[in-house]
C-alpha cells in the first residue's frame, strides 16, 4: 500500500469533541464526472454558462416539490444537538463537517434567494450569493456527507441532513457539476446491468465458479443459477459480491441456504445489481430506471419472490422506494407493475430482505448448523446506516436490528455488541457510504471511520472480537481498506452469510464419506 499523505487519526479513549481545525478537509474534492457521464444520464456534460441562474432556478423547483426540503431549511434553531454527532466531523475536526454547518452551506443560499429578510438584509440573517467559491464549497462538503443520517436522529426538529446533501447533490448535477464516482457507475449499471460493467458471459463463468467451490466442499451439488426461467425466487444482490472479498463468501452463503431449504432461485444478468447509487445524488429519473431493470427481470424470469441480499443502500431503495418507482409489491399503475403484481406470491414480503428469509427458514426448523464451525471466531455486528435508520426488517419494530443478530447467535457460538452507543440506531457509519468509496476520498474515508474503528478496538482488546459481521457491501469494501491504517486486520471484516456458509450442513452433506465405512461393518 502507497503511505498515505495524512495522519490516521488516533484512536480515543473516551470519544471526546474535537478542537476545531476550520478548513481541514476543504482541499478534499472528489473527481469531477467526465462529460458523456453526465450526458447518460440526462444532466448537461459540462458546468453549464448560466449556471448560477440555473442552480437558484432548480433549488426553488426542489422547495416546491419536497416540502420536507424547506422545512429543513428554515426549522433549525441552532440548538447544537447535531454538531459533534458526524463520523467526519469527529475524524476530521473540520466545522463545516458539523451537520448544522454542513446544512448552512445550503441554507445560507436558501435565505439570500428564497426568503424575505435575506433578500433584503443578507448580513442580518446570514445569506450568502451563490458564488463560484460557494458552488465549490458545496460540492467537496457535500461530498463530505455519507448521507447516514445519524445525525438527524439526535435533532429535535428531525432536521435530515441526508436529505439536504442529496437535494444540493441534484442542484449540482442540474448544472453539470456532478461526481465522476457516482455518475460512472450509474452509466454502467444502465448500460450492462451492474456497477461494475461486467458482462453476461463473464458473470455466468465466476458464478459456475463458486458453484464447483461449493460442491468440492461439501460433495452436494449446489447451484448458483443465472437467468434461470420459472423458478421461485430472484436474487438481486450487489455485484461485489460477484467478486470482491468477504462479499463472494456471503453469495456462497445465501446459494447453500436456497439448496438447503429446496426453493429454487435464480440471479439475473440484465438486473446483476441491487446498488443504485441514484438515491445519492437525488436522481429519481434514473433511479426509476435502474429499478424497471428489476422488474423487467422479475417479469421475464417469471419468478414469484424477489429477495435482496446484502446491501445497504440498495435494501433502503428496496424497501422505502421501489413500489413507488416500478410497482414492485405495489404500487405503480402502468400495465408492467400491474402484471409483475399479479405474478408475484403475496404470501412472502415484497420485497424480502435475504437476512429475514434466512431467519424465517431458522425459524421453521428447515436448517441444520454445527455452531462449532464459527468457534474460532468471537463476533460482533455492524449495523449499517440505511438499514438501521431508514428501514426494517420482519414484522416487529427494531427487526432490522435484532434478525441480524438472531441469525448470527443461530450460526456462531460468541457474540458480542460494541458500545450501546455506536450500534443499532444511532450506528456510526463505516466512512464510506453515500457515493464516497472512491479512492480519492481516502483521506475521509479513514479519518471518518475513526468512531466504528474505536468501537471496534474496544471490544477487540475486551472481549477477543476477532470478527465483524455485516450486510452492506460497501460497508465490507470500506472497512477490508481502511481497517489495516488502525492495525486492525482486514480480514475481520465479514459477510453476514459468509457466517451462515461455514456453520450450515447440507442435506445429505458428508454421506458419501460415512457409507464405505458402513458398508464395511455389514
Ligand atoms: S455524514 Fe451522516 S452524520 Fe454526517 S452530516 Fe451527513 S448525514 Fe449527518
Ligand atoms: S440539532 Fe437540528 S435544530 Fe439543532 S442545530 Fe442541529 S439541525 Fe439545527
Amino acid at each position: 500500500m502507497a503511505a498515505a499523505k495524512f495522519d490516521t487519526p488516533k484512536m480515543r479513549e473516551y470519544p471526546s469533541i474535537p478542537a476545531l481545525q476550520p478548513d481541514a478537509t476543504a482541499h478534499l474534492k472528489s473527481f469531477l464526472a467526465a462529460p458523456e457521464h453526465n450526458t447518460f444520464l440526462g444532466f448537461p456534460g459540462e458546468l453549464v454558462e448560466n449556471w448560477q441562474e440555473k442552480a437558484i432556478e432548480k433549488m426553488g423547483d426542489l422547495l416546491g416539490k419536497y416540502r420536507g426540503l424547506r422545512v429543513f431549511m428554515d426549522a433549525c434553531v441552532k440548538c447544537g444537538s447535531c454538531t459533534d454527532k458526524c463520523h467526519y466531523f469527529q475524524g476530521t475536526s473540520d466545522p463545516k463537517n458539523m451537520p448544522v454547518a454542513r446544512q448552512d452551506l445550503l441554507r445560507s443560499v436558501y435565505r439570500r434567494y428564497f426568503t424575505f429578510a435575506g433578500k433584503f438584509f443578507p448580513g442580518l440573517v446570514g445569506a450568502r450569493d451563490l458564488t463560484r467559491e460557494v458552488l465549490d464549497e458545496w460540492y467537496n462538503y457535500f461530498h463530505q456527507c455519507s448521507q447516514c443520517r445519524r445525525c438527524s436522529v439526535f435533532c429535535p426538529y428531525g432536521i435530515d441532513t441526508a436529505e439536504v446533501s442529496m437535494a444540493a447533490r441534484e442542484i449540482m448535477d442540474s448544472i453539470g457539476y456532478g461526481q465522476k464516482y457516482c455518475n460512472e457507475i450509474l452509466g454502467k449499471v444502465q448500460k450492462v446491468g451492474n456497477n461494475l460493467g461486467l458482462p453476461g458471459p463473464a458473470l455466468e463463468a465466476t458464478l459456475e465458479e463458486f458453484a464447483e467451490e461449493i460442491s468440492d466442499d461439501t460433495g452436494c451439488n449446489v447451484e448458483i443459477p443465472l437467468d434461470r426461467e420459472g423458478v421461485d425466487v430472484l436474487l438481486i444482490t450487489p455485484s461485489a459480491d460477484f467478486f470482491a472479498e468477504p462479499h463472494i463468501d456471503g453469495l456462497m452463503g445465501y446459494a447453500k441456504v436456497f439448496h438447503a431449504a429446496g426453493i429454487s432461485w435464480t440471479l439475473s444478468s440484465y438486473a446483476s445489481e441491487a446498488a443504485n447509487f441514484s438515491m445519492f445524488i437525488g436522481s429519481y429519473s434514473n433511479m426509476k430506471k435502474v429499478a424497471e431493470r428489476i422488474r423487467k427481470a422479475a417479469l421475464d424470469l417469471g419468478v414469484k419472490r424477489i429477495i435482496v441480499g446484502e446491501c445497504g443502500h440498495a435494501w433502503r431503495v428496496a424497501y422505502s422506494f421501489w413500489n413507488t418507482l416500478a410497482g414492485i409489491g405495489s404500487g405503480g399503475d402502468d400495465p408492467y407493475a400491474q402484471q409483475l403484481q399479479k405474478q408475484l406470491d403475496h404470501s412472502y414480503p415484497i420485497p424480502q430482505h435475504i437476512c429475514e428469509f434466512t431467519w424465517d427458514l431458522i425459524q421453521q426448523g428447515k436448517l441444520k448448523f454445527d455452531k462449532s464451525q464459527n468457534d474460532h471466531r468471537v463476533v460482533t455486528f455492524h449495523d449499517s446506516c440505511n438499514v438501521a435508520r431508514a428501514t426494517r426488517m420482519g414484522t416487529e419494530p427494531g427487526g432490522q436490528f435484532d434478525i441480524p443478530r438472531n441469525v448470527i447467535k443461530a450460526v456462531c457460538n460468541n457474540y458480542v455488541d460494541m458500545a450501546p452507543d455506536t450500534i443499532r440506531e444511532v450506528t456510526y457509519c463505516c466512512g464510506g457510504g453515500g457515493g464516497l468509496l472512491t479512492d480519492d476520498l481516502m483521506e475521509l474515508r479513514v479519518k471518518g471511520a475513526l468512531p466504528r474503528m474505536e468501537a471496534l478496538k474496544k471490544v477487540i482488546d475486551e472481549d477477543k472480537v476477532n470478527a465483524m459481521a455485516a450486510i452492506c457491501a460497501i460497508c465490507k469494501a470500506q472497512f477490508t481498506k481502511i481497517m489495516p491504517y488502525y492495525g486492525i486486520p482486514m480480514d475481520t471484516i465479514v459477510s453476514l452469510h459468509q457466517l451462515v456458509k461455514d456453520a450450515i450442513i447440507l442435506p445429505g452433506q458428508g454421506e458419501e464419506e460415512a457409507e464405505p465405512a458402513a458398508e464395511a461393518t455389514e
